[in-house]
């Protein structure tokens, strides 16, 4: 009677019935960048479709799989640590399967195999659809391992299993892939050439989104603003697309990233201020405030060009909060070039920025032609430096918003306390408060009345 009654339930959810009976569980790791975390919900749709269920307990798996990054040699050293761990549970459950997916997987390809003793699958970003039959291909025996590019692939049809839970915010990949060979980058190389996807399919799933009471939506490319779809008569730039996104869908909220200096026109910046749905925040990597390190990093601006587009942020888009990231050390850069990253940093007055030490990439132009020789203790020092002027910028800054008021979506319950709400503004800025009668999922006016190093505290306004 049961296996009747459940039978029918996935009927009616149009699963099928053998595949999920079958029972195998998958359970997922993610590391790296806001794309990672969107493309693994886009394999845990393909995964579902072929019955698997996901697991949070990675005990009960049947089969493992760890989203990787390459960005920086660090990144990767972690995923190492996880594969040892991996090869603990293994032992006491042979049958178990491992998957490396992502960006790692396409640097390493067969290297990967041959050197991690769980013979894992190997599965490059543009191969997630050929998961299930190369998870077959292990099964009986062989090597499982698809590390092919492609020209086209952007899961356009795919809808992604949501990875958080209080089903509020949700990632739209809008684009894969990066044309820009920045110098020092390994992106290019293992998440292959510029792509956009069909807009009306974004649409479609924003308004699916919308209907399924999402409140926030991020769109997510390398480089968002060079989004460009063009199919016979429709041709369709970032703009376009963040304007008609917004139109359609009043009652979300949109963000997108990441932005490169080089493409954040005008228009899109006008776009923003048109539409009070659009969140007054945008990610705008400067990497260095020195000219020369930026035409040696390959970044297609200069110091005054990237200094022309904040200006005309601070103009259209007068309240809107700007992060970055920096980095420091790049090949040849000298004491006088660090100044110069550190002088635009208070031109700017970032409020948020991501700061890294260069990482020498195999493959890259800076790895080949290059010389990493600014000396690892320099590398330190300088990036002391920059984090200690933008932590008392980004301090400076939080005290600025005491008195203000902002529209919070609440996300959930503070980790500090059960009594409190944890939301976000329009700016990305983390704001708590005492919970009343609102829920999650809500948006609420709320006062700030002090701030700490990374949170804005504050009381709902009473109407
Ligand atoms: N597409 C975005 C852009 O153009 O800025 C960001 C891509 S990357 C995932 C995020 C950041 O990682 C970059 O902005 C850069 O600061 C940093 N990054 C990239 N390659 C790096 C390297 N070889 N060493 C250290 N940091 C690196
Ligand atoms: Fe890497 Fe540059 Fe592309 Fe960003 S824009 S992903 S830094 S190559």
């Amino acid at each position: 009677m049961i296996y009747e009654l459940l039978t029918l339930f996935l009927h009616w959810k149009n699963l099928d019935v053998k595949k999920i009976m079958a029972n195998k569980k998958f359970y997922i790791e993610t590391y790296g960048c806001q794309m990672n975390v969107a493309d693994s919900e886009v394999v845990a749709s393909v995964l579902k479709d072929n019955g698997y269920l996901k697991t949070q307990d990675i005990n009960q798996a049947d089969l493992i799989l760890v989203n990787t990054c390459s960005i920086r040699e660090n990144a990767e050293q972690r995923v190492w640590g996880r594969l040892d761990k991996f090869r603990q549970i293994k032992k006491g459950k042979p049958e178990l399967k491992v998957g490396v997916i992502g960006c790692m997987a396409e640097r390493l390809k067969e290297k990967l195999v041959e050197k991690e003793k769980t013979r894992p699958c190997v599965i490059g970003p543009d191969a997630y659809r050929a998961l299930p039959s190369l998870l077959e291909r292990v099964e009986s025996g062989q090597k499982g391992i698809n590390t092919i590019l492609s020209k086209e692939e952007t899961y356009g049809d795919i809808i992604p299993i949501r990875a958080a839970e209080n089903n509020i915010s949700a990632f739209i990949s809008i684009m894969r892939g990066c044309n820009n060979m920045c110098s020092y980058c390994i992106v290019p190389y293992v998440r292959g050439r510029e792509r956009s996807r069909d807009p009306q399919t974004i649409l479609n799933e924003t308004q699916l989104l919308a209907k399924e009471c999402f409140k926030e939506i991020t769109l997510l490319g390398q480089n968002v603003n060079s989004y460009n779809w063009e199919h016979k008569e429709n041709k369709t730039n970032f703009s376009k697309l963040l304007d008609e996104a917004a139109s359609k869908n009043p009652s979300l909220r949109f963000r997108f990233a990441t932005s490169h200096p080089k493409d954040l026109s005008d228009e899109i910046i006008k776009t923003m201020a048109k539409h009070p749905n659009i969140c007054k925040h945008i990610h705008l990597p400067v990497q260095s405030g020195s000219s020369k390190i930026l035409k040696k990093m390959n970044r297609k601006y200069s110091r005054e060009w990237y200094i022309d587009r904040i200006d005309a942020i601070k103009k259209h888009l007068p309240d809107a909060e700007i992060t970055t990231d920096i980095m420091t050390g790049f090949c040849s850069e000298t004491e006088e070039d660090h100044q110069e990253t550190l002088s635009l940093m208070e031109y700017v007055q970032y409020d948020y920025a991501y700061m890294f030490k260069y990482s020498e990439r195999p493959g890259t132009k800076a790895a080949r032609v290059m010389d990493d020789d600014v000396p690892e203790e320099t590398k330190k020092r300088r990036l002391n430096e920059i984090i200690d002027l933008q932590t008392k910028i980004s301090e400076k800054n939080k005290l600025k918003t005491i008195g203000k008021s902002f529209d919070v979506l609440i996300e959930g319950t503070s980790k500090k306390s059960e009594d409190e709400h944890f939301g976000r503004n329009s700016q990305n800025q983390v704001v708590v408060f005492p919970k009343d009668d609102e829920k999650t999922g809500d948006i609420v006016k709320v006062k700030i009345d002090k701030t700490t190093p990374a949170t804005l505290i504050g009381k709902k306004v009473q109407f």
